[in-house]
């Protein structure tokens, strides 16, 4: 920044003394101030984001402002991107970011897990309960976020700051919130899908089977399925094998954690590929299996991986994916397999991803490199174009 630059800020304040309105975001940001207005994404058409400015509302009581830092791109956004299949255009998407708090109401003293907060402690929300704000995270472990609303998937309305593709998210009373201050930017923006892998888990011990000298089957390693194999390993598991038709990604896998990898298509027929993962343990089935593909076929596929008495669990159809033919007989009835479905995650398992996050992190697993692009907010139909195109793992934006 030159003098001349300082001096025009300078002034720039100054008037904005005089006449707040007149404090423009770049002299906002040059001293710290909060902005009248803020930026934001808003999905105004299919494949279409428009950048758009909005006035930042009065914080109330139990209000929270929040300075966003950054926030990932998940499967949901793609496909509302595409298609809008809840018919929420036009809205402001972003449900996997955090940020910090610049400004908050004289109520609010601690967050959902009694933690205190202070302005500048860094932030993420998890479910909104619009007609319940005195519930609180431990009468909550049955709950699933499913039934309940979160900020990047709400209706715009006039406040309009309602998701994370945004300079500024405005986090209105009963909402639930987390101080994740001792959490890097990456490991904050990874929250929110590695929840969902926390309850996969804990839907797969309720089976019984899944223990510490398990071997473990993960079919599927984009961003779910490898996020699936980082928690198995933080456990303790050591025989994971991970299998997919992109070698760049079974070789993360294994970064990951995974001990052995498949890649389907050097395997013609599921009789070859059965052999494959059985070789791959040693000559064993798997006691266990995640199914972390969105693909109809891969879900038939996976009870020929699994041993007599062993479990499943299926968490890859986030969306309908279409019907999958089995055998009863030979898939479920004579092998006795367990199976579990996996629907997002409770508030619990949230509390538990960000130990998870810390526990990844001290056994150097290299979770960070799932986060393969970034771009600016400005930059963001580009960026979901770069998800579309699946040439990465996890894509995000992050304001400057
Ligand atoms: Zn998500």
């Amino acid at each position: 920044m030159n003098e001349r630059e300082i001096e025009a800020i300078v002034k720039q304040v100054l008037d904005g003394m005089r006449d707040p309105s007149a404090l423009s975001g770049s002299a906002a940001k040059a001293t710290g101030a909060i902005p009248k207005t803020s930026r934001v994404a808003m999905l105004t058409a299919l494949e279409n984001y428009e950048i758009k400015e909005f006035p930042i509302p009065e914080v109330g009581d139990d209000d929270i402002l929040v300075k966003v830092e950054g926030c990932g791109i998940c499967g949901t956004d793609a496909h509302e991107f595409k298609r809008d299949p809840f018919g929420l255009i036009p809205l402001v998407l972003g449900h996997e970011g955090t940020g910090e708090i610049v400004k908050m109401g004289k109520n609010v003293k601690q967050d959902s897990a009694g933690k205190p907060l202070k302005l500048g402690d860094k932030v993420v929300t998890c479910m909104i309960f619009k007609d319940n704000p005195d519930i609180t995270m431990f009468d909550l472990n049955k709950q699933n976020v499913g039934g309940a609303d979160v900020y990047g998937l709400l209706p715009d309305d006039d406040i309009h700051l309602n998701g994370w593709f945004s300079d500024y998210l405005f986090i209105r009373g009963g909402s639930t919130v987390f101080n994740v201050s001792d959490l890097d930017l990456k490991s904050r923006i990874l929250i929110e899908p590695c929840a969902v892998l926390i309850h996969a888990v804990e839907r797969a011990k309720t089976t019984g089977i899944l223990r510490f000298n398990s071997r473990v089957v993960v079919q599927g390693c984009g961003p779910i399925g490898l996020i699936c194999i980082a928690i198995l390993k933080t456990m303790g598991i050591q025989h994971i094998v991970a299998v997919d038709g992109e070698q760049k990604r079974l070789d993360f896998a294994k970064e990951l954690g995974a001990s052995a990898s498949v890649n389907f298509k050097e395997y013609k027929g599921i009789e070859a590929l059965a052999g494959a993962v059985k070789d791959a343990f040693g000559g064993y089935l798997a006691d266990f299996a995640f199914q972390c593909t969105g693909s109809p076929v891969a879900h038939s596929n996976i009870y020929k991986f699994i041993r007599n008495g062993g479990g499943l669990c299926e968490l890859g159809f986030f969306i309908n994916g279409g019907d999958a033919t089995i055998n009863p007989h030979f898939d479920i009835c004579s092998k006795e397999i367990t199976t579990v479905g996996s629907w997002v995650y409770t508030l619990r398992d949230y509390a538990t991803t960000f130990d998870f996050l810390k526990s990844a992190k001290d056994i150097g697993l290299p979770l960070d490199k799932l986060i393969t692009h970034t771009y600016p907010l400005e930059k963001i139909n580009e960026a979901h174009r770069t998800n579309l195109a699946m040439e990465g793992l996890k894509i995000a934006i992050i304001n400057e």
